[in-house]
């Protein structure tokens, strides 16, 4: 008998990346087109889901303040805990009292069967995967769920790389490539829909095409590129050996592609690198940042720091921190190692202080800020493209550049989703004030 649920109240909570956030709006809307609304996470809702995260193992604890959270609004609600923690930690996930079904990384668009299960018998579900074995892309798309001036794309899913520290592999298998067609269509639905600027996102896009053959992110870009409608590409972090010289002369060529790239780095100091599994050398890395700015002027690179690995002493942190400096990254994230169960690192001898890497963390945090002001001045006085997307609390309309520099102007009118040549007059912060020209 086929049970007919509307007018059920569905809240999301979503940890992590841009991919979760994604997958997220496409479970969303898979809700949505069976009936359920969808209510903020602090209002009392017949099912909460959970996305989670377990990078760190601040995200695990996050989660689990979710489901308290959660049981504390309405303690009859169902409970869904889903993604990269219970992938990974399935015992831990399994402990936590109250969650009543447990999904992995796949097959999430059949989360909302497994709820109307759970609705009709009241039985715990937990339905997790070997998520190492799967080597199917899964289709998941956003169609309606999208206020914002860019759009998200997932092309990708998984990595095979298992560098040291990182626990994503375990949570999100293998690399699954989305086929070229369905990028293709998805970006070309998003034009008609008015979205200027689309952005590539994944676990690891650097590895797109490998599992399926004759197709690479480079035709995926140049695909793009050649889509009416779209004024700008952007690309979610890429690995630093797809970078080659070849590779930076074609990317260069292509006008829509944002003049910004994320290469994660994740330490200055070769000692360390080697012991991350990372696959590249400070001084191969310091060539692709040259060869970037040597052939896409005014490229804005960014990049991931990690302080207190293992074994990392004063000297590593120091030749870490000289190298960043001397790269002048335009953004930099920061991150304290978090030793995560079921990893190489995790058995490492040598593991940081607490107190150390909040001290290594505070110092990179500084230099990422002295970096970020010391590119935006080179910026002072010129004319460049903005795409607005918001208008802040204290009344400012805010975009960014193909670049990434935000730049902030006082308007009449409410400018999302527009474009304007915008002159950059003064530095606020970490921002700056335009006007348009
Ligand atoms: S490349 Fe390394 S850090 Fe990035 S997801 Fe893969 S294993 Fe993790």
């Amino acid at each position: 008998m086929e049970v007919f649920i509307v007018s059920l109240n569905v809240a999301f909570y979503t940890l992590g990346c841009k991919v979760n956030q994604y997958e997220t709006e496409a479970i969303m809307e898979i809700f949505q087109q069976r009936g359920y609304n969808v209510v903020n996470y602090n209002s009392v809702a017949d099912i909460y889901i959970i996305n989670t995260c377990t990078v760190t193992g601040r995200g695990d604890a996050k989660s689990r303040a979710l489901v308290r959270k959660a049981l504390k609004k309405n303690e009859n609600a169902i409970i869904v805990l889903t993604g990269c923690y219970p992938q990974a930690f399935l015992d831990e996930a399994m402990s936590i009292p109250g969650v009543d079904i447990i999904t992995g990384t796949d097959e999430r668009a059949g989360i909302v069967e497994l709820v109307e299960n759970c609705m009709r018998d009241r039985r715990k579900i937990v339905k997790v995967n070997d998520i190492r074995k799967n080597h199917r892309f899964e289709k998941l798309s956003v169609l309606r769920n999208r206020d914002r001036t860019r759009a998200y794309i997932k092309i990708e899913d998984g990595c095979d790389l298992y560098c040291t520290y990182c626990i994503v592999p375990y949570a999100r298998g293998p690399v699954r490539s989305r086929p070229y067609d369905e990028i293709m269509h998805e970006v070309k639905r998003l034009a008609d829909e008015g979205f200027k600027e689309v952005v590539l996102t994944g676990i690891h896009i650097s590895s797109y095409g490998r599992d399926i053959g004759d197709v690479s992110l480079l035709d995926v870009l140049k695909g793009i590129n050649n889509i009416d409608g779209i004024y700008r590409i952007r690309l979610s972090s890429l690995e630093p050996r797809i970078l080659t010289e070849e590779f930076i002369k074609e990317i260069a060529s292509l006008d829509k592609l944002c003049r910004f790239f994320h290469i994660s780095l994740q330490s200055g100091c070769d000692e360390t690198l080697k012991r991350m599994h990372r696959r590249y050398t400070t001084d191969e890395y310091r060539k692709i940042v040259c060869n970037l700015r040597k052939y896409i002027p005014e490229v804005g690179v960014a990049t991931d720091i990690m302080v207190g690995f293992p074994g990392e002493t004063d000297k590593e942190f120091e030749e870490s921190y000289m190298f960043v400096k001397a790269m002048g990254f335009s953004h930099m994230h920061v991150f304290q190692y978090s030793p995560r169960r079921g990893t190489k690192a995790y058995g490492y001898t040598g593991q940081v202080e607490k107190r150390i890497k909040e001290e290594r963390s505070k110092k990179m945090i500084e230099l990422a800020e002295e970096m970020k002001v010391e590119f935006n001045k080179r910026f002072l006085g010129k004319t460049m493209d903005v795409l607005y997307e918001n208008v802040t609390k204290d009344g400012f309309n805010e975009g960014l550049t193909d670049n990434y520099i935000r730049v902030l102007i006082r308007s009449e009118n409410t400018l999302k989703n527009e474009m304007y040549k915008t002159k950059l007059l003064s530095l606020k912060g970490l921002d700056m004030i335009g006007e348009i020209v």
